[in-house]
Order: C-alpha cells, then sequence, then structure tokens
C-alpha cells in the first residue's frame, strides 16, 4: 500500500472536518485499520509525522490507532471466524467446505476527530 498517499487523504479529509466545524485546532485523532487493509502501520505513522511539518491541520495532533481483527462469514451455515492475523487467515469453512467473505479487517476509517474550538 501507499501509506503516503494514505496520510494525504487523511490530512484532506482532516482540514473538511476543521472547516466544516470551525475548528481552532484538532487535537486527536482515532483510526480504525483492519489487518488485512494491507496498511503497514508503522509506516502511516511515519508519513504523518513527515506531514507535519507542511500541514497546520495536524500540528499537535495525536493519532491512536485501533487494529481491527479479520473477520470471515461462511456463506452457507453464517459460522463466523476470526483471525488476530493474515498468516491465520483459511478462506475456506471447516465445517461446509464453502468459500469464506472477509467481513471485517480490510477497512481503515477514521472514527472520530476530537477537536479544539
Ligand atoms: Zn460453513
Amino acid at each position: 500500500m501507499h501509506e503516503g498517499a494514505i496520510a494525504e487523504s487523511i490530512v484532506d479529509i482532516l482540514k473538511q472536518v476543521k472547516e466544516r466545524n470551525g475548528l481552532k485546532r484538532i487535537v486527536k485523532v482515532r483510526l480504525k485499520i483492519g489487518k488485512m487493509s494491507g496498511i503497514m502501520i508503522d509506516a502511516l505513522m511515519f508519513a504523518l509525522e513527515a506531514l507535519r511539518t507542511e500541514e497546520d491541520v495536524i500540528f499537535g495532533t495525536s493519532f491512536e490507532v485501533i487494529e481491527t481483527n479479520i473477520r470471515a462469514k461462511c456463506n452457507l451455515c453464517d459460522r463466523i471466524y476470526e483471525y488476530k492475523d493474515v498468516s491465520e487467515v483459511v478462506m475456506i469453512c471447516d465445517q461446509c467446505g464453502m468459500p469464506l467473505d472477509i467481513i471485517e479487517g480490510k477497512e481503515m476509517e477514521i472514527i472520530d476527530v476530537e477537536g479544539e474550538l
């Protein structure tokens, strides 16, 4: 993944949030990143850190990352599988041998933004 581009899009979203809500500054941002999103959290944090010097909007902003496990569901029996790591993912249901659908773990979302008025 291109963490630099993701960091830039986060900054763009934060600019909109800041403007729309008339915030003086953004104090804290919580991000939800799925373990199957392909995003390397360290690289993303590094990219955000690098943007800090040129983007006022994230000056002094702290970022908290919540990593979500991978969840998959069987289409036939609705059994839910949960994996803590990509390497554990088995795409076939134990019970019926059907392929599983990934229902969680691929996402990257901004959960909430804490600002100062
Ligand atoms: Zn099944």
